[in-house]
């Protein structure tokens, strides 16, 4: 058995200079947190409000903390005051939300918008239709509160390699395209967030700056999710 921490360094050398590294702590225990927080580990990444509230209260504050997984509207609120980084915004409703939340707690919040790369349909995230209209809102200034940061995908889940590669290609592609045109004089517009632990080697051929690894470094969950 490798420890939390092994695993942690392990991960860590495989990272190029500008990807950092999310722990994805979902279902897992304070102690298991605690113990990546100890191996230097600050970034840690949950799906659930509810889980991530509790969590955020409990642990050291100087944990940043991300949410990953896909947000509902009526939510929204409970994490506003705190999260780092909303990886999961896939809808311009969502979006509109964060915003109004964002406005009350007086901050800017940062996300990053989560596209549809996968095959499966069962996976959340916007096509290229309601992306170009988030963008456009966003230049635009109708959402004041909120800085978008990059673009978050998941890729399908296949043993085929080759799909993977081609679809984190494809969202990197994206990625450069609305750097270059879109966001060309925003440098807060700078992350890819690809690739978990089956995939995050592939990922960080494409560009990624973060990968979002759970199994790999605390296990198998008990019930997937
Ligand atoms: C659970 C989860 C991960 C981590 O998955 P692992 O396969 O355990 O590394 C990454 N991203 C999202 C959105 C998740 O829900």
């Amino acid at each position: 058995m490798t420890s939390i921490a092994q695993q942690i360094q392990a991960i860590s050398n495989d990272l190029t200079a500008t990807a950092k590294l999310v722990a994805v702590s979902k279902t897992k225990p304070n102690e298991a947190v605690l113990e990546a927080y100890q191996a230097g580990q600050r970034v840690f990444g949950e799906n659930k409000v509810q889980e991530l509230v509790a969590k955020y209260e409990a642990l050291p504050k100087d944990i940043e903390w991300h949410m990953i997984g896909h947000l509902q509207t009526n939510k929204v609120k409970y994490i506003a005051p705190f999260v780092h980084l909303i990886h999961g915004v896939d809808s311009e409703k969502l979006l509109k939300e964060i915003n109004k939340q964002a406005a009350k707690v007086d901050r800017i919040q940062p996300v990053l918008l989560q596209m549809h790369i996968a095959q499966e349909e069962t996976k959340f995230g916007l096509n290229t239709e309601e992306l170009n209209a988030i963008v456009e809102h966003v230049n635009q200034g109708m959402y004041p509160n909120i800085q978008v940061s990059g673009l978050m995908g998941m890729a399908t889940n296949t043993e085929n390699q080759t799909q993977i590669a081609q679809e984190f290609k494809a969202l990197q592609a994206l990625f450069t395209e609305l750097k270059n045109t879109h966001f060309k004089n925003n440098a807060n517009f700078k992350e890819l967030s690809i690739g978990m632990s089956n995939d995050y080697k592939i990922a960080l051929e494409y560009g990624a700056t973060l990968i979002r690894v759970g199994s790999s470094i605390f296990g198998a969950r008990n019930y997937t999710i």
